[in-house]
């Protein structure tokens, strides 16, 4: 079979790798990191830095398709590699998603309701932003963020004041969306532009990295049929080629604001590995590759939880002695506060889990194995 190149070695690429192997692929990954987690999936595993010309050159040429886990590689980078063999998504997918400032003025220049915001470069923007987006808002650096990371809630003047001497700039600031609560649909293409969406999935958060999430979301159909609808749109005008995770806010009103989009497997659509036919990396992989993408075909419910640092391995051998729950590890050698180690996938039978307000009886069970699962009025 043809080989398939992957940028990045963390537990998307190792995940991606399994996807690729099983369709008949041989892999290659690139990792910029040493012993990277992918490195016990793939068939062969390039250790250097996303920036070097030559290391770029030799990879593309080793390959017939290149894709990525790891969003952040240069303009230049993705140019050279562009001009050698096929990349998917686009170079151009990756920019968007890359600057929060370029992916909030292309989904508002695509009438994707987003929350309001204001373009801060330096120090001297903040009185003009806060006057625009009034207290609380959010800043965030435009780029390099993930799990919360580079998040500054400013509750009021004084604490913008006493942050904006030592804010890192360029940032944006967001009006603070007192949300419902969280969704996201992952959703492919292919370059025939066919469209798979999986399962809108609902996703809590703690402490600014996804906690758990729950598929399908607790909400009523035809929500979730307009989530659905958003991130298709975002597909096809973006012109992606692969999946991409698209991440949402319900407002207080009931509307859906766009947060962000990552055009690669997404933690939210980990999930899918045990609940549908054709889960999130086959999807990623078959897109790619130029595959027919079919319905996923979700068998069950489902919800995942994150195994986050010591706390979250200390579940571990309570989530192997139950039945009901899949475990999967993700091969880091070193454990950190913080770090996503591995996640739990749940299953119940269809209908179990959905409400829109209801909870099924058999998170009773799991509850054991740290599934805190809220209790709706
Ligand atoms: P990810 O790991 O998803 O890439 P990130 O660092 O890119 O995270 P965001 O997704 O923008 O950051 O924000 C992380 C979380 O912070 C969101 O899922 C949400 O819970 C909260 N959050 C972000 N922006 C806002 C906002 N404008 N109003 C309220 N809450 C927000
Ligand atoms: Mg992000
Ligand atoms: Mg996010």
């Amino acid at each position: 079979g043809a080989t398939i190149g992957i940028i990045g070695g963390g537990q998307l690429g190792r995940m991606s790798a399994m996807a690729a192997a099983r369709l008949g692929y041989h892999v290659h990954i690139l990792s910029a990191e040493a012993e990277p987690p992918a490195q016990d999936t793939a068939g062969q595993v390039t250790v250097g830095a996303y920036d070097d010309e030559t290391v770029l050159r030799r990879f593309a040429e080793s390959v017939a398709a290149i894709t990525f886990e790891f969003e952040n590689v240069s303009a230049q980078g993705l140019e050279l590699l562009a001009s050698l063999c096929p990349v998917h998504p686009a170079g151009r997918v990756l920019a968007i998603s890359q600057d929060r400032i370029l992916e909030k003025s292309f989904l508002g220049d695509h009438d994707i309701p987003v929350a309001n915001w204001v373009s801060v470069p330096e120090r001297e923007a903040l009185p003009e932003a806060a006057s625009e987006l009034g207290f609380p808002f959010i800043l965030k650096t435009t780029r390099f963020g993930y799990d919360g990371k580079g998040q500054f809630r400013i509750a009021d003047q004084e604490a913008l004041d006493a942050v904006a001497p030592e804010l890192p700039y360029p940032l944006i600031a967001e009006g603070f969306v007192d949300f419902e609560r969280e969704l996201s649909v992952m959703v492919a293409r292919n370059e025939a532009g066919d469209v798979r969406c999986f399962s809108t999935t609902e996703n809590q958060h703690r402490d600014g990295i996804l906690d758990y999430s729950l598929a399908p979301a607790r909400i009523p159909v035809a929500l979730s049929e307009e989530a659905q609808r958003l991130a298709t749109h975002i597909a096809t005008t973006i012109g992606l080629i692969g999946i991409m995770g698209v991440e949402m806010f319900v407002s207080a009103q009931g509307t859906l604001l766009v947060n962000e989009i990552a055009p690669r497997p997404h933690n939210s659509g980990h999930w899918t590995m045990d609940a549908c036919l054709i889960d999130q990396f086959e999807m990623h992989i078959r897109a790619v590759a130029g595959l027919p993408l079919p319905d996923p075909f979700r068998h069950s419910d489902a919800a995942m939880k994150n195994l986050i640092g010591f706390e979250g391995m200390a579940l571990c051998d309570s989530i192997l002695e139950q039945p009901g729950l899949a475990l999967h590890l993700y091969g880091k050698h070193e454990t950190r506060e913080g770090r996503k180690m591995g996640h739990v996938n749940a299953l119940f039978p269809l209908g179990a889990l959905p409400g829109p307000y209801g909870i099924a009886a058999r998170f009773d069970e799991t509850l054991q194995a740290g599934l805190e699962i809220t209790q709706e009025p």
